[in-house]
């Protein structure tokens, strides 16, 4: 049995939390690999140590007071060091950093230190060998992961080493620069990790203890979701919901690995797993709740339009034209509407709704502002009948006014368009008919 580990950033932040990770690794022998992030918010208004290597890189790199800066970097490792009494120095390696920056190796250089150091701090805590992902985890020259070059040399290093430290979030261009993924990035490193030693699980550390079933924001208690499939948290992740970064599900995915969301305050929670496919019944018909506000509906209305040919082509050859990608279509006999992103929209709007007048001669447009989309997710609606109207009348109940339905075709989600000003109401009234009241 293999575990690969990943902690993030606030499970790194102190000494104190290093301890609780080395409990956590040291009492399961899986647990052989450990993908850490650089330390992050002590509480909450710290700075992560990642953002503090940006502001030190950008002063540096132009000529700027940037030691007071590279000083409290250094403060944050060497409070962890001492806190875990361990006998390491890292001076050698700031001396090299401090060189680079003054030396402008570059913004990705500069944030990657913050998990390479971690690692370094981790590893020695461990006793565990220590592998600076540059030697492993490899781009291409457009700046993407490379999978095929990456996996052969990474398989092939981890194969003759039992325990190893592999920090996330960076790994090497062509040209031996360092590039690092977008930020959270390390959740990626972990996967691309489980999946080359063929993990039986990948284990995500965190703080919180799984996804919850909507956002603790608008539901203060919301329950946690035991067990998600991929593309219900696929959907989810697309709404809004935020735990893990959305490309770290690629890599395992495709080799059928399970991810554990877990809590290293509270690692007796079970956490969430994350399947390709289950048979267990979802505890309750939906999944989960997830929201964004910002969007806008264009309604066009012209007569016999369903007899048109071609009519909803020239429509959306327009939103093509301009950049404006389209989320969602829902359409009557004779409208159709198209929701967009609000921002991008109105930044061409006089010239797409010009375009649309012009190709399609339409009746009427009507549009529509400050929409919020709720995506309802559950594999369980499939096979459960009534979900859609135990929605809509949970939301008639509150006084929600629905603007827009649309039911994926997967029957995986049912995504509803309210005003903004509703949204919440929205939430807690489908948060209560489904998880609360269970009816
Ligand atoms: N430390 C990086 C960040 O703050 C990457 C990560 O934590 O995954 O985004």
């Amino acid at each position: 049995m293999i575990k690969v580990v990943k902690f993030g950033g606030s499970s790194l932040a102190s000494a104190e939390q290093f301890k609780k990770v080395g409990d956590i690794i040291k009492a399961d022998p899986a647990r052989k690999y450990a993908v850490p992030s650089a330390p992050g918010k002590r509480y909450s208004a710290d700075t992560k140590v990642t953002d503090m290597l940006y502001k030190c890189y950008s002063v540096a790199s132009k000529g700027g007071e940037y030691k007071p800066l590279l000083d409290e970097i250094k403060a944050r490792y060497n409070e962890i060091i001492q806190g875990l009494g361990l006998d390491l120095s890292l001076d050698k390696e700031f001396a090299t950093i401090e060189t680079s920056f003054v030396g402008r190796a570059g913004r990705d250089y500069a944030a990657s230190r913050g998990e390479y150091l971690n690692g370094i701090v981790l590893a020695n805590y461990l006793g565990y060998e220590f592998i600076d992902a540059a030697e492993v985890i490899y781009f291409d020259d457009n700046g993407n992961f490379d999978l095929d070059t990456t996996e052969p040399l990474l398989k092939e290093k981890l194969s003759n080493i039992e325990h190893a430290v592999i920090p996330g979030f960076y790994g090497s261009m062509p040209n031996d620069t360092i590039k690092t993924f977008s930020r959270g990035g390390s959740d990626i490193t972990g996967s691309i990790v489980a999946r080359a030693v063929d993990a039986d699980l990948y284990e995500n550390w965190t703080d919180v203890s799984g996804f919850l079933i909507a956002d603790p924001r608008v539901i203060p208690d919301s329950k946690v979701i035991t067990t998600i499939t991929y593309k219900e948290l696929r959907e989810l992740s697309y709404m809004g919901a935020s735990v893990l970064h959305e490309d770290a599900i690629f890599p395992v995915r495709a080799k059928g690995i399970p991810i554990n969301i877990k809590n290293t305050n509270a690692p007796e929670d079970p956490g969430t797993l994350i399947v390709e496919s289950t048979s267990i019944k979802p505890e309750y018909t939906i999944t989960g709740i997830a929201g964004k506000k910002g969007f806008a509906t264009i309604t066009i209305e012209k007569a016999m339009m369903n007899s048109e040919v071609g009519f909803g082509r020239k429509v959306l050859e327009e939103f093509e034209k301009y950049g404006v990608t389209f989320e969602h279509m829902p359409s009557g006999i004779d409208t159709m509407t198209v929701v967009v992103n609000q921002e991008n929209f109105a930044k061409k709007e006089q010239e797409i709704l010009a375009g649309i007048h012009r190709n399609t001669h339409p009746d009427s447009i009507d549009i529509e502002t400050d929409i919020a989309l709720l995506a309802i997710v559950g594999r369980g609606m499939k096979s459960t009948r009534g979900t859609a109207g135990r929605i809509f009348s949970a939301l008639a109940h509150k006084h929600v006014n629905v603007k827009m339905i649309d039911q994926g075709s997967s029957e995986l989600n049912i995504i509803v368009g309210v005003e903004e000003a509703e949204f919440k109401d929205a939430i807690e009234a489908i948060y209560d008919i489904f998880v609360n009241t269970q009816i």
